[in-house]
């Protein structure tokens, strides 16, 4: 039997009101897995925290973090609270900067039932993951572009260090995968070779990566026409990968893809953290309403549990993380309790206990 931390970060807005019925999920789920435990901590930090203390990020909720095995974050940041200089509290970007989670990971699923607006061929199914490198690309000199009264510059930085680890990452997760059953064993470089330098020096190193693993297909694609596919024919995919700023702009067409982002999750990973957040941010406009939709941030501790199970394997996690989206997919696909974002009436807490009834025994 294995322990696992974990850090949880309730957050602003909607946050604690979505993180408490997954918490409770996650917590009934590990109370009867034979071959793991869960704990949970719950960390400081955030704007309602940064407009009590002056600190959106204590450097103890960091270091905490930091030594969790996982950490689940819902959403932060607030409109109304600020930093100094105008932007807006972000501790999850500060996170991602200090723990190196170079790799976003944007699963896009869509099953029976879901409010996808594509017109799905029969048979066809769309269950594909983007991975958007997340620490440089055309992010590294934000808010420091070169400007003269007449012009404005930004950097786009790609080094071989992270792009080796990036693509590592995707092909491992492909090959995961195709063993699940999942997957095609198929990893798709998205870029821009054609135009950019810097993109056939990205694509170069996909290459010389893919080596290691023959058993899988490796591809490229430019990503104005992966823009084109995902809308045509998104079912032919299985793991892209891309460049941040890409990778930022595909991943909001994904989640529109999947009716919303109520049912988006997302990972960001590194070598040695993840953190595990929806992909929708804290809905200041519906909180303390309890009508938010709590599926993107339970998709997203399914993640967790497939992330630590994969990496200590503990099949036990890797279960439970399969049971917990089956049972998010069945009630969207029964269609009787959904939350107003997904175009039904039920509460927060009506679609966790939906979702509580349609585990597994
Ligand atoms: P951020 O900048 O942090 O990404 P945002 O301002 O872009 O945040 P969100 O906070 O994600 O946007 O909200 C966008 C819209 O989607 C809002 O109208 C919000 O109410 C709705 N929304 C977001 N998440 C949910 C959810 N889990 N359930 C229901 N509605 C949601
Ligand atoms: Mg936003």
């Amino acid at each position: 039997m294995q322990t696992f931390d974990i850090a949880v970060f309730n957050g602003d807005g909607i946050g604690p009101e979505i993180m408490a019925p997954t918490v409770a999920l996650l917590t009934k789920l590990a109370a009867r897995a034979t071959d793991y435990a869960l704990t949970f901590q719950s960390l400081p930090a955030g704007a309602a925290h940064y407009a009590k203390t002056g600190e959106s990020l204590p450097a103890a909720s960091m270091t905490a973090a930091r030594a969790a095995d996982a950490i689940l974050l819902s959403a932060m940041g607030l409109p109304s609270v600020r930093y100094p200089d105008g932007t807006e509290i972000s501790p999850q970007i500060e996170l991602r900067k200090v723990l190196q989670l170079f790799a976003g990971v944007r699963p896009v699923r869509i099953g029976p039932g879901q409010p996808t607006p594509l017109k799905m061929p029969p048979g066809r199914t769309v269950d594909f993951v983007l991975i958007r490198e997340s620490t440089e690309g055309l992010f590294f000199s934000q808010g420091q572009g070169e400007v003269s009264e007449n012009e404005a510059r930004e950097t786009l930085r790609i080094t071989r260090d992270v792009s080796e680890k990036l693509f590592r990452f995707a092909f491992q997760l492909a090959t995961d995968r195709k063993a699940s059953g999942l997957g095609k064993g198929r990893v798709t470089c998205v870029d821009k070779a054609n135009v950019f330098r810097a993109f056939a020096f990205f694509r170069g190193i996909f290459d010389a990566e893919a080596k290691a693993f023959p058993d899988l297909t490796a591809d490229h694609a430019y990503v104005d026409a992966t823009a084109l596919w995902m809308v045509q024919k998104p079912w032919d995919f299985d793991v892209l990968v891309t460049e941040n700023m890409f990778g930022d702009i595909l991943s909001d067409l994904g989640a529109g893809l999947m009716g919303g982002l109520g049912l988006a999750p997302s990972a960001d990973i590194g070598l040695h953290n993840a953190v595990f957040q929806p992909c929708h941010g804290s809905a200041p406009d519906i909180a303390g309403q309890g009508r938010a939709n709590p599926m993107a941030m339970v998709l997203s501790a399914a993640m967790m549990l497939d992330w630590l199970g994969l990496r200590h394997d503990v099949p036990g996690l890797v279960r439970d993380g399969a049971a917990l989206r089956a049972a998010v997919e069945r009630v969207v696909a029964e269609g009787k309790v959904l939350t107003s974002d997904i175009g039904g009436t039920a509460t927060t807490n009506q679609a966790a206990q939906a979702i509580d009834a349609a585990l597994p025994a």
